[in-house]
């Protein structure tokens, strides 16, 4: 499947859209008459499919969804948990304390928050921040894999133990997982800490600093 198709389906099946393709046409480019996937109409689209969601139940108890913020045209994608208290009610992810550790991190990689794009598994947050539920994190999974796919990072960086076991179907623990450059879909996927985990864990950072190092490496044998 050619990429814009690729987005364009993903965009259409994060709407709830079906796409029905005539059997052994699979490969095919349906003519939907649609906006090319990755018009910015069709990341406002997006948006507001997601600000409607009511695919789970988290629906009831959200202040507002949270689409993630930053450049959807990045190189850098960073990928979390689920949104907090604070950005439940702010509508952005990442804006605590843990937020201003990961623009630390950021800067430390020469990247501000607003050249990349910062995302989570869950658009709208836990009661109580508890853990994801596999139920909802599938359900809001077709939002983030249509970001993903209208981005196009060089580099998805997940920050965490849910980002990183939801995104590579692994029940590993994050020091197994970091270290090394994983491969989702073709994008070269980084795994490290979460930022309040290293708040908690500040003997940790030095390894979190590998982890950017070893996307960094990644990001650059990309562009070469
Ligand atoms: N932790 C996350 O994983 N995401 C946020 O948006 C905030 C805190």
């Amino acid at each position: 499947m050619s990429q814009p198709e690729s987005q364009r389906r993903a965009y259409l099946e994060a709407m709830g859209i079906d796409v029905w393709l005539p059997r052994g046409h699979e490969d095919a480019a349906p003519d939907s008459g649609l906006p090319a996937a990755a018009s910015g109409a069709d990341w406002e689209d997006l948006r507001g499919a997601v600000s409607r969601c009511t695919r789970c139940e988290l629906a009831n108890s959200r202040t507002q969804t949270v689409f993630g913020v930053g450049n959807p045209d990045a190189d850098w994608m960073i990928i979390g948990e689920a949104p907090g208290a604070e950005e439940d009610r702010r509508g952005e992810p990442f804006v605590g304390r843990a937020g201003k550790l990961l623009d630390e991190m950021l800067r430390a990689v020469g990247q501000a928050r607003d050249q990349v794009f910062i995302a989570n598994i869950l658009k709208c947050r836990p009661p109580n921040n508890r853990d994801p539920k596999p139920d909802e994190a599938a359900s809001c999974r077709e939002y983030l894999d249509a970001q993903i796919a209208h981005i196009e990072p060089k580099i998805i960086l997940a920050v965490g133990r849910i980002a990183a076991q939801n995104l590579l179907g692994s029940d590993a623990p994050v020091g197994r997982l970091r270290g090394r450059v994983h491969d989702l879909n073709g994008l070269p996927l980084v795994v490290t800490y979460h930022p309040a985990y290293l708040l908690r864990s500040p003997s940790q950072k030095q390894k979190a600093w590998d982890d950017l190092c070893l996307a960094m490496t990644r990001l650059a044998e990309a562009r070469a």
